[in-house]
């Protein structure tokens, strides 16, 4: 065995998980996760093969006829054990997501964290999923709804939280009494492996979760698949609305949680400290690869002369491995990402942005193989060059200014995007403008990255998003039932005597 061979046979391979089992797939097709810091290869993953996939939904299918049944209380305190088992492996988690994604450790607790919360929610299933009872809608007739759940369900997720966008679909669709196939990003599967044989410890009985891997094929063997009732995807905009199209005609429900260009808009009365802080945190925080990044910043009036003190703020941030303590930005997830970012910055000095700030090649003393890319800002920005129009995904930054908060709301809202936003101001007649007339699913208030918690949903407007409802909180309860309304009357044997009636109303 040469050394080459030897290698890559050592490489551990991410199972399969069928049935309640994790197998190694038979797939002839497999890529390697890559630690984006030091380009070591993980693991390998596979491309499923079809038989695989069916297989998949086949166990979710039989496991529905007894799963959906499971009283309340069985399925809520799987998760009330999950979540458990979730905090005392936080520290695992984490490492593991680093390791395979490239954001800082703190920032991984995060992206944990932030899905744990959607457990913590379903573990209060019982009261999210109460139906309606309306008593005596007509004499002796009562009226209730009842939800229920579809069948077997199916997710596709993204790479840039591996933790928190699994958890924020198969708990909820589990805990409504659903089967679940997932299909993670195949870029870095294995902290969502591990957070799967964690909710298999917590009581999640067999069949009911399972997971493929795979790309293009694979999602679209899940879009086509007749036995899977609805389809929740987070993604680009470009795969989300192909997944949209493909799985509605094949007759699912369907969500899909999209592309993004956030904006930032800054009045001069803004608390400037607060403000810049929240902004270079929000702009270059997990290197720009977050689909609330604050990516694009309005500079209103005024405002646009902080520029060099934001510039200064950026250059102190830290660029280096994950796992360095001190780390501000990690890499981002691929070379082919990296080379993207750059190409992107070079576009925008051809197309005659002002470059205040240029991270590309930096030095990173131990990690020289990495896909670094530092805090990069323009300013002179301008709707029609591609760093405007088009969604980067790493750590830049592009400043617009503005004239009047008029000005801005219309800038954003002619923006294709409208997946987050936020005002920077003192003002609340301002905010209150700003948060009745802009188009946008989050909206933050001198807050820069508005991620709802799961007592609400996580929205989008516009090209961010396609189905009515959202990923968790209340929305997701309705995206994972059905609702059945049913109307009774029970006869006592001699006091209600209704006759025959022909009209549709109820006596
Ligand atoms: P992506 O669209 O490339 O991949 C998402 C999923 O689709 C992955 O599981 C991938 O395997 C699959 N996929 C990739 N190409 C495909 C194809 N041609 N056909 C079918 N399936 C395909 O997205 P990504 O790069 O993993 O994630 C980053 C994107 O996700 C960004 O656009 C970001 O804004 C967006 N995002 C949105 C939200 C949100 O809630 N709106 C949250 C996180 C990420």
């Amino acid at each position: 065995m040469n050394e080459m061979s030897r290698a890559v046979t050592e490489v551990a391979t991410v199972k399969l998980l069928i049935d309640g089992k994790f197998v190694e797939s038979r797939s002839t097709q497999w890529r390697d996760v890559v630690n984006p810091a030091t380009q070591v290869v993980l693991a390998r993953v596979p491309m499923a093969t079809r038989d695989e996939v069916d297989a998949a939904v086949a166990a979710a299918q039989a496991a529905f006829k007894s799963w959906r049944k499971t009283p309340i209380g069985t399925r809520a305190r799987i998760f009330l054990k999950y979540q458990q088992l979730i905090r005392e492996h936080m520290a695992e988690l984490a490492a593991l997501l680093t390791a395979e994604q490239g954001k800082t450790l703190p920032d991984a607790e995060g992206d944990v964290f932030r899905g744990l919360e959607v457990v913590e929610h379903a573990a209060s299933i019982g009261n999210l999923q109460l139906g309606e009872l309306a008593n005596n809608v007509a004499s002796g007739v009562d009226t209730y709804t009842l939800l229920q759940p579809l069948g077997v369900c199916a997710g596709i997720t993204p790479f840039n939280f591996p933790a928190m966008i699994p958890l924020w679909m198969f708990p909820m669709a589990i805990a409504t009494g659903n089967t679940f196939v997932l299909k993670p990003s195949e870029q870095d599967p294995m902290v969502t492996m591990r957070l799967v044989e964690l909710a298999l410890e917590a009581g999640v009985p067999k069949g009911v979760l399972n997971v493929v891997h795979g790309g293009e094929e694979v999602v679209n063997a899940l879009c086509d698949h007749p036995d899977i009732k609805a389809l929740s995807f987070v993604g680009s905009t470009k795969v989300g609305t192909h997944v949209y199209h493909r799985a509605s005609l094949a007759g699912k429900r369907v969500q899909c949680m999209m592309g993004a260009k956030n904006h930032a808009v800054v009045l001069a009365d803004a608390n400037k400290e607060q403000t810049l802080n929240a902004l270079a945190g929000a702009a270059f925080g997990a290197a720009g690869q977050r689909c609330m990044a604050a990516s694009t910043l309005v500079l209103v009036g005024e405002a646009q002369a902080w520029i060099p003190e934001l510039v200064a703020k950026a250059k102190t941030l830290c660029v280096n491995a994950g796992h360095e303590p001190g780390t501000d930005v990690g890499p981002l997830i691929s070379c082919a990402a990296r080379e993207r970012v750059e190409g992107y910055i070079e576009s925008g000095v051809q197309q005659g942005a002002t470059l205040e700030l240029d991270g590309r090649k930096p030095h990173v003393a131990g990690y020289e193989n990495g896909n670094f890319v530092g805090p990069t800002i323009f300013s002179g920005v301008k709707p029609g060059m591609r760093i405007y129009d088009e969604e980067i995904f790493g750590p830049v930054l592009v400043i617009l200014s503005a004239d009047s908060l008029d000005d801005a709301i219309a800038l954003i809202n002619a923006n294709p995007n409208g997946n987050g936003t936020a005002i920077f101001t003192q003002s609340g007649a301002a905010a209150r403008r700003f948060q009745d007339d802009i188009d946008v699913g989050q909206v933050g208030i001198n807050l820069p990255i508005p991620v709802p918690v799961p007592l609400f949903s996580f929205t989008g407007s516009r090209a961010s998003k396609l189905g009515d409802l959202g990923p968790y909180g209340k929305q997701v309860v309705l995206f994972y039932t059905q609702t059945k309304t049913v109307t009774q009357r029970w006869f006592d044997d001699d006091t209600l005597h209704v006759g025959v009636n022909t009209t549709i109303s109820l006596k």
